[in-house]
């Protein structure tokens, strides 16, 4: 069966390249290819369906994010745009003086280990589980936390799978601690 491309409604044709991409699996080559950055991009991610985050790797930070996206964290793109994942998600971690990814706590933090890899050796990540504690404005809750990640050229597609206040600590053996 002939997959069509849910940007541009062309037929994919299946090759080594959309077999490796396990986010924008359902989109052409040549609509992937010319995203470039946040202008011209939206069509790409909206077309993902799952909650998904578009991020640059020097400084490494959300460049924008789905409608989808914006919704699960209850953001709206200004708050998404140009900060760092942990900000995205409320992690208790970005609110440091180090912030994301610098504070000690995030030395062993699995969904930063995660899109860092991804951007160095351009591998994709699947399932990528952990627990973070989440700073909202009714109080600091542990939240169950799963993306995956893929390359997209200079940039990384993160599609969040999980993220939900029911974790109790302790019910996932590979959290991060
Ligand atoms: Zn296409």
């Amino acid at each position: 069966m002939t997959e069509i491309c849910t940007v541009c409604g062309k037929p994919i044709e299946p090759n080594a390249k959309t077999a490796s991409r396990n986010i924008s699996f359902a989109i052409c080559d040549s609509c992937v290819s010319q995203v470039s950055g946040a202008s011209d991009c939206t069509a790409l991610l909206e077309a993902i369906d799952a909650p998904v985050l578009l991020m640059q790797g020097n400084p490494r930070q959300v460049i924008t994010a789905n409608r989808k996206a914006l919704a699960l964290f209850e953001k709206n793109p200004q708050e998404v745009e140009d900060h760092r994942g942990g900000q995205v998600f409320d992690c208790i971690h970005s609110f440091t003086e180090a912030g994301c990814g610098k504070d000690v706590n995030c030395e062993n933090c699995k969904i930063k280990n995660a899109i860092v890899d991804t951007f160095t050796s351009a591998n994709p990540h699947n399932g990528v589980s952990s627990e973070l504690s989440i700073k909202k404005a009714n109080g600091t809750k542990t939240y169950a936390l799963r993306v995956s990640t893929e390359k997209l050229g200079d940039l990384a597609l993160v599609r969040v799978e999980r993220y939900d206040a029911d974790a109790q600590p302790g019910s996932q053996p590979d959290a991060a601690r």
